[in-house]
This record gives structure tokens, sequence and C-alpha cells, in this order.
């Protein structure tokens, strides 16, 4: 099997598969384009051909054309390679390839489900009521139940038992493996009983869970609204409800509208506001944003009314905003929520939109709102709700903006604003301090010795033994020996060469070999090889540079023991290295 896999990822072209799903470009011999992971303005997510990878010099991802179907169309595995073997016609071997695996099984289980609890709200007197609720309480069109899968799962246990369980011949474990049912004394019970169904789908429209809100008038102690439990299948922060509907009414509209409910999302929709999807709750997550990014980078939220005031609401919007997000905010007025107001006035709603303001704007009104900005306290409120928001505003000049307005709303000095967000940021590790604390301790001459070898391989990677006596520290030294003991053996391929690395090695080497493709891409012959004597002197340099610092060292050992003999030798070993350095600095 392993062999299979080996020719199935060999005959996918990487540069192919990723270039169906977002906009990449030809750069030199590498394909360049914007991170479908992390939100970013210029393209640092690189495809290399030559290596069948991608890299992100922004966010750090990276692998080959398997993790990125696993990463960027939330695939599995087996999904993966069984869908790249349709792709490139590689057979794989009956029966060698594992048994289906768990989240397959739930979302064939859910499918089944979906078509029970949609046939029970549609056909069966048990759905009567509901039916009615939907239609008459909610206007929810019949349009809408069948796109959306709308269901209902009646009270009746037996039913559902011998629709799944003897019809259907469903284990019991795992109907409650996919989160439809729990057990009881080992029994078990619909966990959705008496509950409207919206079926949650991934944003490939696989079914991977429900959602389920509790008729009016059926007596439950559970809350109104409920979810299936975390599986395999389905993770609560990732899901997007709605998102496989409407992809490329988002693409279209050039933004996505965040709602908080399933009928928040669905009301518009039905009414021609199109690019909307709802959150499972009122937080975004970093999973959520990841998602969005390969559709837009804008966000309009429609949430509830007194989102202002949640704690997960205001951190999710942190979180989308460090990673490069345009959030604005809708204002709903006396609505409580998007379905109150769609339903009542759709105009009003598509207004409530386009009037939408920057969610500073609205943070900073929804302070004074709260606060009386008359009064220090008042001040001193306000100030601690909005600025936490300011410090994270990357853009100087939008944040000098709202520095200003807020300053100004206060009546306080600029400068006392200011001050404020600044120490606001401290105390926070970004990923680019992280970064720039990485290049800073990357030493010297690992650095010099890296960019040496990486240059040679580009160059001519049969020198590679030449490089022997400059190359001294782990990484490079590793990487060199591997190096040689390739070549010997066979002609180097770069793309074989990286595979066969030791897994410590292999990411690194694959980071900076692109690194370095790229740096030296527009560079001749005469350049790089030009470049390659410049480094290498470089480290001569520094090796001299350390033989002189230990010999200064020992020199004043010696002299503290009254050694003159020793000075003196050591002395005259100092400054012929002294000659030897200041002939680098010759012109030749
Ligand atoms: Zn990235």
């Amino acid at each position: 099997m392993a062999g299979d896999i080996e020719e199935i990822k060999s005959k996918a072209d990487i540069v192919q598969i990723i270039s169906e799903r977002i906009a990449t470009k030809k750069a030199g011999k590498h394909y360049r384009a914007l991170c479908p992971f992390h939100g970013e303005k210029t393209p640092s997510f690189m495809i290399s051909p030559e290596l069948q990878i991608y890299k992100c010099f922004g966010c750090g991802e990276g692998g080959d054309v398997i993790t990125f179907l696993e990463k960027y169309e939330g695939m599995d595995f087996n999904e993966a390679i069984l869908y790249l073997s349709e792709r490139t016609g590689v057979k794989l071997e009956r029966g060698a390839f594992q048994p289906k695996k768990e989240k397959e099984k739930i979302v064939e289980i859910n499918a089944l489900a979906e078509k029970y609890y949609h046939y029970i709200l549609q056909n069966h007197s048990l759905g009567k009521d509901a039916l009615l609720y939907l239609k008459e309480k909610r206007k929810i069109t019949v349009n809408s139940i069948d796109k959306f899968g709308i269901g209902y799962s009646p009270q009746n246990q037996s039913l559902f038992e011998n629709f799944f369980i003897k019809k259907k011949g469903i284990k019991q474990d795992d109907l409650v493996r996919s989160g439809i049912c729990y057990e009881r004394y080992g029994k078990c019970f619909d966990r959705f009983a008496g509950r409207i169904i919206f079926p949650l789908y991934d944003h490939r429209g696989n079914p991977v869970g429900f959602s389920g809100r509790l008729m009016p008038g059926v007596d439950r102690d559970a809350g109104k609204y409920i979810n299936t439990p975390d599986t395999p299948a389905y993770h609560k922060s990732e899901l997007l409800f709605g998102l496989n509907f409407v992809k490329d009414d988002i693409k279209k509209e050039g933004y996505a509208i965040i709602t908080e409910g399933e009928l928040d999302m669905i009301s518009p929709w039905q009414r021609g506001v199109r690019n909307v999807i709802a959150i499972k709750g009122s937080a975004l997550t970093d999973a959520h944003a990841r998602l969005l990014s390969r559709f837009t980078q804008n966000l309009t939220l429609a949430l509830d009314s007194d989102f202002a005031g949640n704690t997960a609401a205001k951190r999710g919007i942190e979180t989308v905003q460090s990673m490069g997000f345009k959030v604005k905010v809708a204002r709903l007025g006396k609505y409580k929520d998007p379905d109150e107001m769609a339903v009542d006035d759709i105009k009003k709603f598509s207004k409530s939109l386009s009037d939408a303001v920057p969610v500073y704007d609205f943070i900073i009104d929804s302070a004074f709102e709260k606060y009386d900005s008359e009064k220090i306290d008042g001040k001193v409120d306000i100030s601690k709700e909005v600025v936490p928001f300011l410090s994270k505003i990357n853009d100087e000049i939008l944040k000098a903006y709202y520095v200003g307005l807020l300053s100004k709303k206060l009546q306080v000095p600029y400068d006392s604003v200011y001050a404020e967000v600044e120490k606001s940021k401290i105390g926070r590790i970004t990923r680019e301090d992280i970064k720039e604390e990485r290049v800073r301790t990357d030493g010297k001459r690992e650095l010099i010795e890296e960019t040496l070898l990486l240059l040679t391989i580009l160059r001519s990677a049969q020198e590679a033994g030449e490089l022997k006596r400059y190359i001294k520290s782990i990484f490079a030294k590793r990487v060199l020996e591997e190096l040689i003991s390739y070549i010997k053996v066979k002609e180097f391929n770069v793309k074989l060469f990286a595979d066969n690395l030791p897994t410590e090695l292999k990411e690194k080497f694959r980071e900076k070999y692109i690194a370095n493709s790229i740096a030296y891409e527009r560079s001749g012959d005469e350049k790089m090889a030009n470049e390659t004597e410049d480094l290498k002197r470089k480290l001569e340099l520094i090796d001299i540079s350390e033989s002189q610092k230990g010999l200064i060292a020992k020199i004043k050992e010696s002299e503290s023991r009254g050694d003159k003999k020793d000075v003196k030798t050591l002395q005259k070993k100092l400054n012929e290295l002294v000659d030897v350095k200041s002939k680098y600095f010759k012109p030749d």
C-alpha cells in the first residue's frame, strides 16, 4: 500500500490541486498565493513544483498534497488518498485499504437521520404541529425547509427504534457515537426528541451533526437549542451554518454576514439576502476564521442586540481582526435578532447591512451608550472597554484615527489615550514577536552556513564535498553529511533527497531550499559563484575572530599566572592571526 500512496503522490500535481482551489500565480519556478490558512494581503504562500510541497512563510503552514487536502478540504488521510487515486487513475490495491473511517460512518448515519427527520416533518401526522409552527409562526417557506433539510424528531421512541435499529440495522453503539442517541440503562434514546431539526453540514455539504430547537409547548428540562456533541465528524468550533449553500454568494458579494442562529441565517436567505451564515454560539473562533478566509476577508456582524456585552463575542472579534479580517457591525435597532428583523422588513435589514459601521465605531458607541461619559468613573469604564480593541489595530494610521476619536469624545488629551492603548499592548506576544526573536537568536554563523549549503545545492550539489571544512553548525552539518553520502550513490535530485531526509531535518531543509531558491532565482551563475566565495570568506573570518577571542582569553590567564613565556608565544600567534585577517580586507 505504501507503494500506491507514493505513486499517487508523485502523479498528483500539487500546483494543479491547489490552483483549482485558490488563485495562484507563477513567480519564477514557484507559484505564489495569498495564504488560505491565515489572513494576509501580500502573498507569502509558496508552492514548489520541484519539491511538490507548499509552504507559507507567514504562518508556517506547510506540507505535501495530502496535507493540503486534509487542511484545506477537511479530508482525513483516507479521503485524500481516495480522492487523489480517482484523480490520478492510480488504482489502490483492493482490500489493502483501511475500513471506513469513523467520520464517514457518522456522516452516513446522519444522512439517514436527516431523511428520517425530514420525512416526519413533511409527511407524518406527528410532524404536523412542527410544520405548522415553522410555516405560520416562523414564516419559513417549503422551499427553505427542503433546501436546508429541516426536519422534526417526534417524541415517539418506538418509531425511532423501529426505523434505525430494526429497519436499517444500525447498531446502537454507532447511533450513540454519531450523537443522535444517548444511552441510559443500556437503552438508546433519541437526543433530539420533541425538537425541530436543522442538519449541520460541513462546507462540503456532508451532514456532520444536528441542531435541535425545542417545539414550543414541549416540556423538557433542556435548553431551547441543543447540538450534536463533538464527534469525529462534528466540531462545534469549526461549523458555519449555511456555508455549504452560500460559498459562492459570499465570494460574489465580497463579504459574509455573520449571524448567531439557524433561523437568523435562513430568514434573510429566503428573502434574497444570500451571503449569510450562522456561527453556533456567539463567538467566532480561529477555525471559523481560517475557513472563512478562503472566501472573503470582509465580515459584517449581525449578532443579537446584546452581543457587545458578551466577552466571548468580543474575543471572537479580536481573533478575526488579528487575522486580518475587516469587520463591520450592522445595527439592528429595536429588533432582537436578524430573524425578527428580516421577517418584519427585509429592506430594513438590507439597509442595516449597507449602513454597517466599522467594528471600532460600534464598540466606541456602545461603550458611550452604556456609561456616563460626563463622569470621571464613566470615562474610565469606557476606556477600559474600548482600549483593548484599539490596541490590536495593526495599521498605525487607523489606530491614530480611533485614538483621536476616543480622546475627543472622552474630552481627554490624545496622548493619555495613546499611552493607555500602548500599555494594553504590552504582555501580548504576537506571532511577529516570536518570528523576530527567532531571527535575532539565529546565530550569524549558522545562517551563513545554511545559506552557503543551499547555494551550493542550487549551483551544483556535486561540489558538496568542498564545504566540509566550512560547515560546523548542527543542522547544516547533518544535511551536508546526508548530501555527501547521497551524491556518492546517485545523481542529485532535490525532491528525492528531501523526501529521504530524516524527519527532524526534512521540514527545515525544504523551507530553506524554497526560501533560498526564491532569493537566488534571478542571480546568474557568476553572481552565485561570487556569493559563494563571499560566504566562505565570511565564515573564515568568523573562525579567525573566534580563535582570536580564545587567544586573548588565554593571554589574560597566562598574565594573571605571571607566565611571561607563555604570554609571548600566545601573543605571537595572535599577531599572525591579525596578519591573516588583514589579508581578507586587501583588494585582490
Ligand atoms: Zn499562512
